[in-house]
């Protein structure tokens, strides 16, 4: 056995605690010293919102672990309120400050691994550094948002950027009793998805009481007499609380002073062993730079699941063990009131900025067996590759079964399947739980029909600008007809096209819609056998209804 290894950790929450753990696991007699500039090692700071909207009761839930507990089950040596300042690549020594004593040491490695995360980032508008003004991120940001809130009758607050933590916060705050004001400068809330997905959430904060305000263009926040004063620009907001949850940044400040590599995105560069460009120091977590496998573009994702994947792999490697990290996919999920949004892999966006070709349907199916009480609508989007198959991401919205199916798409994702694939899963069904056929099948279903050319696919793009040799066709029902329409469509219910097949010309090609693409997918099974020439808008009215609103703040 030869001298034990000197591992030093800095960061000590998600990747940083994970990359411990590991390692102990691995070799008991490394010298462990995971280093924390703040307060607490390993808590959830994922459940942050939940504690301030009062659905987790006991901070003390949110603390996963303490170092007494990390040093009694692993033996690791735990140093809160311990800064790390620089890094000696040549000797192997991280410079620390002990925050409490005002003192700085020196500590030597033989590995080092950076989790120190990112920083929640706030643009230095006027009044951002004003004592209302919030970023959550910590346990410290959250004991301020909470005791501003608790301490007080229920006021006005501010919400900038409708991302996960901006949406999770608008929930918690409305179950507060607080009137939400939700700006973003986009043209839709929640940015990394599709907009025609998107517009499912959107629906959800109006419903639930939520002003969202789009195209947002902060220009400053003032303090008024006693409240926050925010201007957009031609509109004034007067609120008790803003928060700034536009984003965050890799804090990669001491890795580029050591002079490691960045990525463009401002994360650290690693290799798939999670290695950066100096052997002896790894990175993981929100702070470097990952692959994104399907566009094969990198980019920053900070999410907890990768981080906490991230840290045990650079711990297998510190121990001889390879292990590899095969990309970050970006599964997210959220929950916006009573409404389920996750999505994963490669949005419509993401492919089109990096130049790849697709195919998208849209279905709209129950979320287990009709017939059996409670089935609630939900919406899903598959992306897919129109000549391989491949499985390229998915988008769901709904009340209940989106992360089941989610799940399902990520790993089906994950296993680098074709979306015939998905049509063979078994998956497990009763009636509370699901249908024979299930969404995940369905969408399995009618991307195989779409490749093997038995079914054309129409896209909302396609009926919202019909070309002159084509006729837009809605089988709905007359009574379904007479309450929305695509405008310029002509109508004849499924049902009696057999019969009336021979008022639609044969020299146009017609564009067929009904509901939710399932009549109008039987319709142009009818129509292609009678020598017509047909394609069908996936997801029907319910997708051009969200793709629509979705573009009217655009
Ligand atoms: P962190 O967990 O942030 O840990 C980094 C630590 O390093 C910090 O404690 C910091 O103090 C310390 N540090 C930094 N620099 C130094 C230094 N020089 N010396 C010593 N210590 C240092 N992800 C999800 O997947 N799902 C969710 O639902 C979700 N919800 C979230 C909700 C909130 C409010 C927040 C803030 C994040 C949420 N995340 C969620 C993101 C997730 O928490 C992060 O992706 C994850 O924690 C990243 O792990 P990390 O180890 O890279 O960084």
């Amino acid at each position: 056995m030869g001298t034990p290894k000197n591992v030093v950790i800095v960061g000590g929450v998600a990747g940083g605690a994970s990359a411990a753990a590991r390692l102990r696991r691995l070799d008991e007699t490394a010298n462990i010293v995971l280093l924390e500039r703040g307060d607490h090692v390993s808590f959830a700071n994922c459940g942050l919102p939940y504690l301030i909207g009062g659905e987790i009761e006991e901070r003390d839930e949110l603390l996963i672990q303490t170092p007494a507990a990390l040093k009694r089950r692993f033996r690791l040596d735990v140093r809160v309120r311990h800064e790390a300042l620089s890094i000696d690549r040549t000797k192997r020594l991280v410079r620390v400050k002990d925050l409490d004593k005002s003192e700085e040491y020196d500590l030597p490695y033989d590995a080092l691994v950076l989790s120190p995360g990112a920083a929640a980032w706030v643009p230095p508008f006027p009044g951002h550094d004003l004592p209302g003004v919030r970023t959550l991120r910590n346990l410290k940001d959250m004991d301020a948002i909470k005791a501003a809130v608790d301490g007080r009758p229920a006021g006005r607050a501010l919400l900038l950027g409708a991302g996960f933590i901006g949406l999770e916060m608008a929930e918690a705050l409305r179950h507060k009793g607080w009137e939400v004001l939700l700006a973003d400068k986009a043209a839709q809330v929640l940015a990394p998805a599709d907009p025609d997905m998107a517009i499912y959430v959107q629906r959800a904060l109006a419903a639930n009481g939520v002003v969202t305000l789009l195209n947002a263009d902060l220009k400053g926040i003032a303090a008024v007499g006693g409240r926050l004063e925010a201007d957009f620009g031609g509109r004034s907001e007067s609120v008790d609380l803003a928060l700034v949850a536009i984003g965050v940044r890799p804090e990669a400040s001491l890795a580029r002073s050591a002079g490691l590599a960045l990525g463009a995105s401002g994360g650290i560069r690693v290799d798939p062993n999670m290695r950066t460009d100096d052997p002896a120091i790894y990175a993981v977590g929100d702070a470097v730079e990952v692959t994104m496998p399907v566009t094969g573009r990198q980019g920053l994702a900070p999410l907890a699941g990768p981080a906490n994947r991230q840290g045990r792999i650079a711990a297998e490697n510190i121990c001889g063990i390879p292990s590899t990290y095969g990309g970050t996919y970006g599964t997210a999920i959220v929950r916006v009131f009573d409404t389920t949004f996750a999505l994963t892999g490669a949005t419509e966006k993401s492919l089109k900025s990096a130049g790849r070709i697709f195919s998208k349907i849209y279905l709209h199916p129950s979320h287990h067996a009709g017939y059996y009480p409670g089935a609630e609508q939900m919406h899903l989007k598959v992306l897919f590759d129109p000549n391989s198959g491949e499985l390229l991401g998915a988008q769901a919205a709904g009340p209940a079964g989106v992360d089941k199916r989610m799940d399902v798409l990520a790993t089906a994702l994950k296993a680098r399947m074709s979306v015939r694939d998905l049509a063979e899963l078994e998956l497990s069904y009763a009636p509370p739980f699901g249908s024979a056929k299930d969404p995940v099948n369905f969408a399995g279903f009618i991307a195989t029909n779409v490749l093997d050319g038995r079914m054309g696919l129409a896209s909302p793009e396609d009926f919202a600008a019909p070309q002159p040799g084509q006729l837009l066709l809605d089988v709905r029902t007359p009574s379904e007809f007479a309450e929305g329409s695509i405008p310029g469509s002509i109508n004849i219910p499924v049902d009696a096209l057999r019969s009336r097949i021979g008022e639609l010309p044969r020299e146009k090609e017609l564009l067929v819609t009904c509901r939710v693409g399932l009549r109008g997918y039987i319709a142009t099974r009818i129509l292609d056998q009678a020598g017509y020439k047909t394609r069908n808008l996936s997801g029907g009215w319910l997708t051009w209804e969200a793709w629509t609103e979705a573009r009217k703040d655009i």
